[in-house]
């Protein structure tokens, strides 16, 4: 019997189309002949990936978001009758046309939030990997997809995870919700010798290959705090009601706890083309010949308690949400810039949760945030962590 399903293609949209989730979602699509368009696909730098990308998939926009390119980079994509947009300005022109249907945002960072706002207001879904969207301005955002009335559907493994387990269920049967963590390169390393570590070694995730980003994230375990945050907007559920376990083999993605004590998880191989591929099909679970567990391989699976002291960066995370208001973006503008100041070698890894705790420290929250607070919050938080680094 063909799976298939005989309707027009879905149209969607991929931001960060150049990425690790970017790439990956292209190669979903490639397994699901005849059942996905590509309206518009987003690159940063990488401009010639992007033409390759396009070539195949055959957009009808590309965007470029970084700073200048080659003169006439243009003129490749023109011939194959494809519109160029550029910067923030031509993102915001894409995501704000509602000529797709779905949205798969792949952007690291906060570039992807006003432009994500404009596609849900144009009454696009949304596949969201950009968890720094909901850890910015969760609470507008869900406000934003509510009101608009589309579907916003969890990349990230674990919420796709939570996702998948509460299909059919009552949010309110929910006792909490258990995030799991692979605990990163470090969790055996003794906390004296983590002001020792290189980006190299942080760079060398042990069950996932991704961006540089989400790596550090992984590694410092800020990426944790930052899902934990997502899991409060995305399923409306109380911190308090958010734990993190520690499972090193990445097989269980993450689970509910119902209050009757009954546990669902949601396991697979650690790829993450299968939440990608969920998203882009759900409610379907479709074959798409990604990858099978074999309990025979993956024989063992272990859980611990996260080393708090060791990895600080996870109490930050569900303190700035207990501030509430601006406090989350604070963090995320902080997070970001520490990230990038390490990932260059200006600051070593043990200053990048103590830079993280002082900006939240010295910011006063705005409660209720409109979107304006929200980015100046952001930007202050920036140019605050430059100075920081640069007197040291
Ligand atoms: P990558 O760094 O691999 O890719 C990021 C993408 O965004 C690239 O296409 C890049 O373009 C583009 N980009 C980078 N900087 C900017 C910017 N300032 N403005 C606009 N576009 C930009 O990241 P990942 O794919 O790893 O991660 C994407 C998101 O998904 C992150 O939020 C991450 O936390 C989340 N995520 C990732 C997972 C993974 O396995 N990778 C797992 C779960 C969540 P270019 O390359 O052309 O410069
Ligand atoms: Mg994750």
């Amino acid at each position: 019997m063909s799976e298939s399903n005989h309707q027009s293609p879905k149209r969607i949209s991929i931001w960060g189309s150049t990425g690790s989730i970017g790439t990956q979602t292209l190669d979903v699509v490639r397994r699901f002949p005849g059942e996905f368009e590509i309206i518009t696909l987003t690159a940063h730098s990488n401009v010639p990936l992007l033409l390759e990308q396009a070539r195949q998939f055959k957009p009808k926009t590309v965007v470029v978001t970084g700073p200048a390119q080659q003169k006439g980079w243009e003129g490749d994509f023109h011939r194959f009758g494809i519109r160029t947009l550029r910067g923030k300005d031509g993102l915001m022109e894409a995501a704000g046309s509602p000529d797709a249907d779905m949205v798969v945002n792949a952007l690291v960072g906060s570039m992807g939030l006003e432009a994500t706002l404009a596609a849900v207001g144009s009454g696009i879904s949304i596949a969201l990997a950009n968890k720094e969207v909901l850890v910015m301005a969760g609470e507008l955002v869900m406000k934003a997809v509510r009101k608009a009335g589309v579907s916003f559907i969890p990349v990230d493994s674990e919420h796709s995870a939570v996702f998948q387990c509460l299909q059919g269920e009552k949010t309110e049967d929910v006792f909490r919700i258990i995030l799991t963590a692979s605990g990163g390169p470090f969790l055996h390393l003794d906390s004296a010798r983590f002001a020792e570590i290189t980006p190299e070694q942080a760079l060398a995730h042990p069950n996932w290959s991704m961006g540089r980003k989400v790596t550090i994230d992984s590694a410092t375990l800020m990426n944790k705090g930052l899902e934990v945050i997502e899991a409060r907007w995305l399923f409306g559920i109380e911190p308090e009601r958010i734990s993190v376990v520690v499972h090193p083999q990445s097989v269980i993605h993450s689970m509910i706890e119902f209050r009757d004590g009954s546990i669902k998880a949601q396991m697979g191989v650690p790829d993450m083309r299968i939440p990608i591929a969920y998203a882009l099909t759900w409610p379907r679970h479709r074959e798409a010949d990604i990858g099978r567990l074999d309990f025979n391989v993956r024989n063992q699976l272990t859980f611990l308690e996260p080393d708090r002291k060791k990895h600080p960066a996870l109490d930050l995370a569900y303190e700035a949400l207990h501030e509430g208001g601006t406090a989350p973006a604070v963090l995320n503008a902080a997070d970001e810039s520490a990230v990038e100041l390490f990932l260059s070698k200006k600051i070593s890894f043990i200053r990048i949760p103590q830079l993280i705790e002082s900006a939240l420290k010295r910011h006063q929250p705005v409660l209720n945030p409109c979107l304006n607070d929200i980015l100046s919050a952001d930007r202050a938080t920036r140019e605050w962590i430059a100075r920081e680094a640069d007197h040291h």
